[in-house]
């Protein structure tokens, strides 16, 4: 049975649907991202799940109990949001320990937890400091360890790491990642950045428009979507609509695909096909004479791969081959392109 299962959600403001039919069921220890551009409904449905927002339709079971009408200091949730709100006149430890305070926790106790926690968060010794002289990182790990001190049955982070740097904001990321697995709290953890969601999710929940669009694996999502809005939502993409014909190649733009095998031959009709940049070969012109041919726009360099834009009749193409893997191609330069048709996923219909 599942720990966590939302039940055909619905919020409205007024006339403005923010949630639509969400259902979603979380096992007990996974790590959940809720993925999807602004506005889509991720915080409003992490704050349904923390009690800080009610439903207008449907109701959140925990395990098998309907919690909807469970106050929100009576939740067990543990919370980090953006803002982390830490107590700026307390130390690092009475922060940590400020949940347990409020439980009646005595003090040895306390401050016990909170020596165990500033250690696993990264930060021994650190328990008189005031959190007003800590680096950015060093607050996150000081929310990140109050919103745990209490053993919460759900861990809720929102975009934690979005006011850190870049370098930063991946090590952490990690450090969350491992923190849980130890801990195997189960994991709520909203983002709009799809490369922090692949990197930490077991499973990522994409949202669009207050409707899921998908939920999996960070593989499923990336190799197989179900959607439009996923195949680019997730990561760099080129949709193309094709035409299938059993026993003929495949036709975009006119423009011969090349034969396709397997399942895929035996699809008839117009489709779109999602072909990841890293399936995209590009060759100098006349190599196989049986690639498209294309103009390359721009190139970037994104460390130990290069990216380059292509236009094929009109039709912009973007391919990502290891940088230092010749042949090498200019902006201006003609070339073949020729895609692997075996790694190309039909979206459903
Ligand atoms: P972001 O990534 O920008 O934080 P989000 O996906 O978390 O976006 P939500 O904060 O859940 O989005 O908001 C979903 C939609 O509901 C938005 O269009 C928002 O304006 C609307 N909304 C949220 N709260 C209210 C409210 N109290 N009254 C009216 N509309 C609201």
């Amino acid at each position: 049975m599942a720990q966590l299962s939302f039940n055909s959600i619905g919020r409205t403001y007024g006339e403005f649907t923010a949630l639509s039919d969400v259902n979603l069921e979380i096992g007990s220890g996974e790590f959940i991202c809720l993925l999807g551009p602004s506005g889509c409904g991720k915080t409003t449905l992490l704050r349904i799940l923390a009690g800080l927002e009610t439903t207008t339709r449907g109701a959140v079971h925990l395990n098998g109990e309907d919690f909807s009408n469970v106050p929100c200091h009576q939740r067990n949730i543990g919370m980090v949001f953006q803002s982390l709100a830490l107590f700026p006149h307390l130390s690092v430890g009475e922060n940590i320990a400020y949940g347990l305070d409020v439980r009646g926790v005595d003090k040895k106790a306390r401050h016990a937890r909170a020596e165990e926690l500033t250690a696993l968060v990264g930060l021994p010794g650190l328990s008189d400091r005031p959190v007003s002289a800590l680096s950015g990182g060093q607050r996150q790990r000081v929310a990140i360890a109050r919103a745990l001190a209490i053993e919460p049955v759900l861990f809720l982070m929102d975009e934690p790491f979005s006011a850190l740097d870049a370098g930063l904001r991946e090590h952490l990321q990690i450090e969350v990642k491992k923190l849980q697995r130890k801990l195997g709290v189960t994991t709520l953890f909203v983002t709009h950045d799809q490369n922090e969601a692949m990197s930490i999710a077991d499973r990522i929940v994409i949202l669009n428009d207050g409707v899921i669009e998908q939920a999996g694996t960070p593989t499923e999502v990336y190799a197989r979507p179900q959607s439009e809005f996923v195949a680019n939502f997730m990561g760099t993409n080129n949709v193309l609509d094709v035409e299938f014909v059993p026993g003929a190649d495949v036709i975009w733009n006119g423009i011969s695909l090349g034969r396709p095998s397997g399942e895929m031959a035996t699809l008839s009709g117009k489709r779109k096909l999602s072909v990841r940049p890293e399936y995209l070969q590009l060759a100098p012109v006349g190599t196989t004479g049986t690639g498209m041919l294309g103009t390359v726009e721009f190139v970037r360099l994104l460390g130990a791969q290069v990216e380059t834009e292509l236009t094929v009749a009109g039709h912009r193409i973007i391919d990502t081959m290891i940088s230092d893997r010749p042949p090498a191609f200019g902006e201006g330069d003609r070339a073949e392109i020729l895609i692997k048709l075996d790694h190309a996923w039909v979206i459903p219909s």
